[in-house]
């Protein structure tokens, strides 16, 4: 059954302006020009009542609690739970989506309403100190992500995205200033590859370079899809620009399956192995996700082990408080709380 808007309530946008009788939409690099009754291509924005209105404020589709690797991110806060809440819709349209349902907001989708406040009283009920903003894109919830990562941090407790960072520079430096954490999906590393997805580049290799300088504990994800960006080269230019940002950012090398409109198999492990090796080759932290493989940390000056997973459990076999190698004491950049 779908209830969009359940209780009939929608919350005046953020990042827009007037043009004539139009509403310019300013929070996403496509910048949709919205007529009265029209929806931007996020699904979610909608002109109605002489105003742009968000229509998924305050509506959550999904909650549960999850491993933080699950996120993925391995290098925050290892081994705790996060509570996780998304919605509905998508400002990029990739043939492949792993969350289509959410994505496209299928008609099987039930909302549920959700305030800030209840957000904050269920993380402490489930005895967590973070909460994500996960399963759909959640800039597109930007009105219900930003009041809830403010109350969040009001009482306290972190706020994660986990985002395509396809979001204009102004609303994202907004944003940062209110998260702990973040793992931002690089789908590719040419404009011919953004574009088959719907986007554009450059504006997501700007808002990853912005969060860093904002102070936010930031990984990556790249999922590696036959047939859409298994380009070598590619590959390459990619780990390239993330290694001269920092050599210290978290690399996660993702195995897709099939999904929505996009039937190629799935990625080859030896390609995944291969993609992992030439990562390596100039990052310190990469990992492999969706594969059934012990995932790793070594110190990179002394080499020592000192975090291991297997699934989504976590040992600590080096790392202190501060988040540094307990053998050679060089800091790792592991967020430990
Ligand atoms: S957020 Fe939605 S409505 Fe706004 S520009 Fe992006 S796709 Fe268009």
């Amino acid at each position: 059954m779908i209830e969009k808007n359940a209780g009939g309530k929608t919350r005046r946008a953020q990042w827009w302006h007037r043009e004539k009788n139009k509403f310019r939409c300013d929070l996403c690099p496509h910048a949709c020009l919205i007529s009265e009754g029209g929806r931007g291509r996020c699904l979610v924005r909608k002109g109605a009542s002489g105003e742009l209105v968000s229509e998924n404020d305050g509506k959550v589709a999904s909650i549960a609690l999850d491993p933080v690797e699950k996120k993925p991110l391995y290098h925050w806060r290892p081994g705790t739970q996060i509570l996780s809440l998304g919605t509905v819709g998508c400002n990029l349209d990739c043939p492949f989506c792993q969350n289509w349902q959410l994505a496209r907001f299928s008609k099987d989708i039930v909302l549920k309403d959700i305030d800030p406040d209840e957000v904050v009283f269920l993380a402490r009920r489930e005895g967590v100190g973070s909460v994500a903003f996960t399963y759909n894109e959640p800039t597109v919830w930007y009105e219900f992500v930003y009041r809830t990562s403010a109350r969040l941090k009001e009482k306290g407790l972190a706020a994660v995205l986990v985002t395509n960072g396809y979001i204009t520079k102004e609303p994202w430096a907004d944003l940062l200033l209110l998260l702990s954490a973040a793992n931002i999906d690089l789908k590719g590393f040419s404009e011919a590859t953004y574009v088959r997805l719907g986007g554009k580049l450059e504006p997501v290799l700007g808002r990853i370079a912005e969060a860093l300088e904002a102070g936010v504990h930031v990984e990556l994800t790249h999922l590696v899809v036959p047939g859409i960006n298994d380009n070598e080269k590619e590959f390459r230019a990619m780990v390239t620009w993330i290694a001269e940002i920092s050599t210290s950012i978290p690399l996660h090398i993702s195995r897709y399956f099939p999904s929505r409109k996009w039937m190629n198999p799935p990625t080859s492990l030896e390609l995944l192995e291969r993609y992992e090796e030439i990562a390596r080759e100039k990052l310190n932290y990469v990992y492999l996700g969706n594969v059934e493989k012990e995932a790793i940390t070594h110190c990179p000056r002394c080499k020592s082990t000192v975090l291991k997973r297997r699934g989504y459990l976590t040992e600590n076999q080096g790392v202190d408080e501060e988040g540094r190698c307990s053998f050679c004491h060089t800091p790792l950049g592991i967020v430990m709380k």
